[in-house]
């Protein structure tokens, strides 16, 4: 079995480690291309620059596969700039997937400086929540359960096979547990 982290920009490389890191049985693969994508069996889509992703999944004829794979039932996490391609609806913009019931505010914590690392409860485990320009969670829709919170406001929620987290877990190299999370929700599917 394979995860797949988008691979066309932002934090791919630390995706791949915790996912090769949570047991054997799981793969992990940068995916680039159509090619790429029908090899895996969940996609993680990274944090990064959410209007340079959109781009670039244009530019390499990305968007309608993925969105197919995702809506045909493919587990997909979007963490930071993934969960604004995945949201409903984004404060001021087009939004892009909008397979997610929610709506969400771009750079809403504020500017790189004041990127922030906080503690919460994420599904019954206590882990370390790192935020940088992240987007805020606005609006949750009935069908989406709340994961974890920050201050009240929702930072990771699930809709069925659909993960999204405002913050990066990727950024906790010696915690795999959220990953170990997603690999769960992966081989459940099978
Ligand atoms: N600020 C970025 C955006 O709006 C997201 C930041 C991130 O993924 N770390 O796309």
């Amino acid at each position: 079995m394979n995860i797949g982290v988008l691979a066309l920009q932002g934090s791919v490389a630390e995706h791949l480690k915790l996912i090769t890191s949570v047991n054997k049985k799981i793969g992990a693969v940068p995916v680039r291309t159509i090619d790429e994508l029908a090899t895996v069996d969940g996609l993680i889509i990274p944090g990064g620059e959410s209007t340079t992703l959109r781009k670039l999944m244009d530019d390499f004829n990305l968007y309608t596969p993925i969105r197919e794979r995702i809506v045909a039932g493919m587990p997909v996490w979007g963490t930071c700039a993934g969960l604004i391609l995945l949201a409903d609806r984004i404060e001021g913009e087009r939004p892009y997937f909008a397979l997610l019931d929610v709506d969400v505010k771009r750079n809403a914590y504020g500017r790189q400086a004041d990127s922030f690392v906080a503690e919460g409860d994420f599904a019954g485990m206590y882990i370390n929540m790192v935020f940088i320009r992240a987007p805020m969670i606005t609006r949750v829709g009935g069908g989406v359960d709340v994961l974890a919170e920050h201050n009240g406001t929702p930072v990771a929620v699930r809709q069925g096979h659909i993960l999204a987290t405002s913050f990066h877990p990727e950024m906790c190299p010696r915690d795999s547990r959220v990953h170990k999370y997603f690999c769960n929700m992966v081989e459940s599917k099978e």
